[in-house]
């Protein structure tokens, strides 16, 4: 690998794809309930090729079917391929957009005054350090969600720039200049997955990982983890106030109240 980055640096609130199409939404949800497509003919009567309709985008009775077996929102499957959230600009927050196989990684870099946060490293070993050099950013406060190669990738070349790694135990906070630090499981798509709230700019913002994207979830390998994120993120992250802005790890920034709205994973109202 050269030295140089093909990563670059985005504004919070550039509107960049969602990460998961609802192709992706079906499947996760199939995964999560430990289902095969054969499971779906015996159970509830949609065929291979139904299916294949549903995840084309066809809206059927049998989609209805199954959305309601899955606690699915039918409104935000329907709705699911002109979902675009949207979020207000703030200069102290800034996304390395990094190189992933065919796909990029979110790391998230928060400058505030003294104080220079980042989440994630990226995948490669120095897109992030490549970048950061770049734009002049050092005395990194370093941040990671989960313990997966797309945003671990780069923490060894990051050794020189960073000022201390944290490590939070779960529930508890930290401050830093004006910011503070609240440390959230997130467990589910991996275990361990931290999520952090920050509070001290003009919005709370939470990182999610791959916990949440706009419009879906991380994928989880079985029915167990699969019910362990849906349930951490209604306790942690669906409850926080709805301008919370959610910054995962991979696609656009969203916010609590539209993902509250638009994501098909979630159907409860939260008080
Ligand atoms: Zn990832």
């Amino acid at each position: 690998m050269s030295t140089s980055s093909s990563g670059k640096l985005t504004r919070l609130a550039a509107a960049i794809p969602l990460e998961d199409d609802l192709h992706y939404v079906w499947r996760k949800a199939l995964r999560g309930h430990e289902l095969s497509v054969a499971d779906l003919q015996t159970r509830w009567g949609v065929s291979a090729a139904e299916w294949d309709a549903i995840l084309a985008g066809e809206w059927s009775k049998q989609a209805e079917n199954l959305a309601a077996a899955w606690q699915l929102s039918p409104a935000a499957l329907r709705h699911h391929s002109h979902y675009q959230p949207e979020v207000p600009h703030l200069t102290s927050v800034s996304r390395l957009q990094l190189p992933f196989e065919n796909d990029t990684v979110n790391a998230w870099l928060i400058r505030d005054e003294d104080q220079t946060l980042l989440f994630d490293t990226g995948y490669g070993e120095n897109d992030a350090r490549a970048l950061l050099n770049h734009i002049g950013a050092a005395d990194l406060q370093l941040f990671l969600t989960h313990d997966h190669r797309d945003h671990v990738g780069g923490i060894s070349a990051l050794r020189s720039l960073t000022q201390k790694q944290h490590s939070l135990p779960l529930g508890s906070s930290i401050t830093l200049g004006n910011l503070k630090i609240k440390c959230l499981d997130l467990a589910g798509h991996c275990l361990p997955s931290y999520g952090y709230l920050i509070e001290g700019l003009s919005k709370p913002l939470c990182v999610v990982g791959d916990a949440l994207f706009a419009g879906s979830i991380g994928g989880c390998p079985d029915s167990f983890t699969y019910e362990m994120a849906l349930r951490n993120l209604h306790h942690h992250v669906l409850s926080l106030t709805g301008e919370t802005i959610l910054l995962p790890g991979h696609g656009p920034a969203t916010t609590v109240a539209q993902e509250r709205a638009n994501n098909p994973f979630f159907t409860e109202p939260v008080s």
